[in-house]
C-alpha cells in the first residue's frame, strides 16, 4: 500500500513539474477551455484531430499539482488514439476517480492513469482530476462550451 501511495506521489509530482505536450499547438482544429472554481484550475485544450483520430494534442493552463499532472498525463495517453477510444478512457477514469464502492476498478488499459485512483478519498480533488477529461470530452463533442466540474 504505501508503495502504491509513493508511485502516485512521484509520478504526480513529476507531471506538475514537467508537464508534457505542453504549450499551444498551432495547427489545432478544435480548441477548449476549462475551468474548475472550487480550486481556480484553468486548462485550455489545442487538438489536431484527423479522420477521428488524435492526431495531436497539446494543453496551456494554471492550476493545482493534480489538475496539472492530470492534463499532462491525459495527453499522454489520448495522443494517436481513435475518439471512440479516447471516449472510452474517459469513462474509465471518471470510474477510477468516482468509484465509492470498495470494489476494485478494471485498471486495465488505463496505464499510469491508475494513479489518480488515490484522488477518490478526497471529492474536491476530483474535480481537480476529471478537469481536463471534461475538457476534453467537450473539444470533441465540439460543443465549444467551457466545461465546468459540476
Ligand atoms: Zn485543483
Amino acid at each position: 500500500m504505501s508503495d502504491l501511495r509513493e508511485l502516485y506521489q512521484s509520478v504526480i509530482l513529476d507531471h506538475s513539474k514537467k508537464p508534457r505536450n505542453f504549450g499551444a499547438l498551432e495547427n489545432a482544429n478544435r480548441v477548449s477551455t476549462g475551468h474548475n472554481p472550487l480550486c481556480g484550475d484553468k486548462i485550455r485544450l489545442y487538438l489536431d484531430v484527423e479522420d477521428d483520430v488524435v492526431k495531436d494534442i497539446r494543453f496551456e493552463g494554471s492550476g493545482c499539482a493534480i489538475s496539472t499532472a492530470s492534463a499532462s498525463l491525459m495527453t499522454q495517453a489520448v495522443k494517436s488514439r481513435p475518439l471512440e477510444e479516447v471516449l472510452r478512457l474517459f469513462d474509465s477514469f471518471h470510474e477510477l476517480v468516482t468509484e465509492t464502492s470498495s470494489e476494485e476498478v478494471d485498471a486495465d488499459g488505463l496505464g499510469k492513469l491508475a494513479v489518480f485512483a488515490g484522488v477518490r478519498a478526497f471529492p474536491m480533488r476530483v474535480k481537480c482530476a476529471t478537469l481536463a477529461w471534461h475538457t476534453l470530452k467537450n473539444a470533441i463533442e465540439a460543443s465549444g462550451a467551457t466545461a465546468r466540474t459540476e
